[in-house]
């Protein structure tokens, strides 16, 4: 087998690989790519992009619903088309996928189409070619972790839910993370009877609790059957298709129920196996993870991971700036600094969350005290549209330095405003600084700046 030689080589074109990739060619350096799937990975083929999208389409329900309370009539209940939505949305992930594959050719990357293997010093083999590299990145990402219950085979992951040819009419979605509630919203909005079964008892473990109790309320008001403490036993396929599901509940009584398709969001793990990593001395953690330092070196000399495939924080936004600092590392570019502190998070359940900084519980933690600003609110839309819908938002400081060092919203446009508040807290204003920003009338928005008195 010839041997091709490059300066670096890339296992894996997600957002990690893609951007490590493209910015070392752009810096110089001759960089091969290896991937074997669509290049783009979990963000735009599976993940971030066509889950928006498929959010955005089911928003239109609710939309249409409050139309009428501001004069709207609607000739007939409108109806909609999934086999249309998915096609359409289909179509985009192509045309993104396309965009990819240009910059990568535009930046002079190699892109090796197969499963690429570590085979031996500095090789990685990929099919039939054998490529030579002095530095090797893992950027492999991550796939959906199913639970350990009889019959997890016979559920749909994620991965699925962009293709199913039919959407479920009763579904059970399993979890209390961001891919259930993003996926439970989704289905609901679009006409499916949705379950969502969580073992906790409050969704999203590591938000804010304020937040999580309110978007539980939020999430049962919008009529989502939403059953808290509750856990699948086993699932068990029917002669006619659908899955009948044992659900153990807290009390330790356990009902059966039967279900078009069962989504399993309990989570994801590393894709590292069958990368040949062990034996090129890499060592991963438990979780599978590589395990890597604060420059995303691994423990074998010339091997780095950036990426989902490292879970440090599984966010696009991470993966890009870490795939960014290590080539400029590699290629002698600009240090460009890994901090994992005020990253800025959005969950697009229906309604959403939005946090960036401390939580009160981690800022306790770790200053010992704080003053706590909190509103929840009727947003001005459901005074006519007449929807139970309260917005919640709170402001966490820190009392020595009057910083505020968390900022959590549940309520339309979370995302969109925290973004904007994430610039705040990064750079370390005072409640005073934000006292002092006047407010922009009317928006939801402006309560960030008007929050006067700490919660006693
Ligand atoms: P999460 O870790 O967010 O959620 C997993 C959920 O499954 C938790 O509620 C967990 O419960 C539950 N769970 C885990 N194991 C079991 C089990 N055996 N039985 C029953 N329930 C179980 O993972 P996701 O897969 O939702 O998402 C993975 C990551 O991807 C996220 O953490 C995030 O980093 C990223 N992501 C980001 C998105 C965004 O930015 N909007 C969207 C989607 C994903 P418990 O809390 O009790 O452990």
């Amino acid at each position: 087998m010839q041997t091709e030689s490059f300066d670096l080589v890339v296992l894996g074109a997600g957002s990690a690989g893609v951007r490590a990739a493209r910015m070392a060619a752009q810096q110089g350096l001759r960089v091969a790519v290896a991937e074997n799937s669509r290049v783009g990975g979990t963000c735009v083929i599976r993940g971030c992009v066509p889950k928006k999208l498929l959010m955005m389409a089911s928003q239109f329900a609710d939309q249409c619903e409050d139309a009428r309370g501001f004069g709207w009539r609607m000739a007939a209940p409108p109806t909609h088309h999934w086999p249309d939505l998915v096609a359409a949305v289909g179509a985009e992930v192509t045309r993104l996928e396309g965009v990819y594959h240009q910059l990568l050719a535009d930046a002079g990357v190699a892109l090796v189409d197969g499963r690429a293997r570590l085979a031996g010093s500095g090789l990685v083999q990929v099919g039939g070619r054998l490529l030579a590299a002095p530095n090797i990145v893992v950027a492999t990402g991550a796939q959906p972790l199913r639970p350990t219950l009889p019959g997890a085979e016979r559920g749909i992951t994620s991965d699925d839910c962009f293709t199913l040819p039919q959407r479920p009419q009763r579904l059970l979605v399993v979890g209390g993370g961001f891919i259930a509630l993003e996926f439970a919203g989704i289905f609901q909005r679009l006409g499916s009877q949705v379950v969502l079964a969580h073992r906790g008892a409050w969704p999203l473990r590591g938000f804010d609790d304020d937040v999580r109790q309110h978007l539980a309320a939020e999430l049962q008001a919008g009529g989502l059957d939403a059953r808290w403490s509750t856990q699948p036993q086993a699932l068990e396929a029917l002669a006619d298709g659908r899955l009948r599901v044992a659900l153990m509940h807290a009390s330790g009584t356990s009902t059966q129920e039967t279900f078009d398709q069962v989504l399993l969001a309990t989570g994801r793990q590393p894709a590292t196996q069958g990368l040949g990593l062990e034996a090129a001395g890499v060592q991963l953690g438990a979780a599978g993870q590589v395990l890597v330092d604060a420059q995303s070196r691994s423990s074998a000399p010339g091997i780095w991971a950036v990426g989902d495939c490292t879970n440090r924080l599984n966010l696009t936004p991470v993966a890009l700036r870490e795939g960014h600092a290590l080539a400029n590392l590699l290629a002698g570019g600009p240090a460009l600094a890994l901090d994992y502190r005020n990253v800025p998070q959005a969950v697009f359940s229906q309604p959403p969350v939005a946090a960036v900084g401390h939580t009160e519980d981690s800022a306790r933690q770790a200053f010992g005290a704080v003053q706590v600003f909190r509103t929840a609110f009727k947003p001005m839309r459901a005074t006519l549209s007449g929807r139970a819908e309260r917005v919640l938002m709170k402001l966490v400081v820190r009392p020595d330095t009057h910083q505020v060092v968390g900022a959590h919203m549940v309520g339309a446009d979370a995302p969109e405003i925290m973004q904007g508040l994430a610039i705040a807290v990064n750079a370390g204003l005072t409640k005073a600084q934000f006292d002092a920003t006047l407010g922009l009338h009317p928006t939801a928005a402006e309560e960030f700046v008007t929050m006067r008195q700490p919660v006693a």
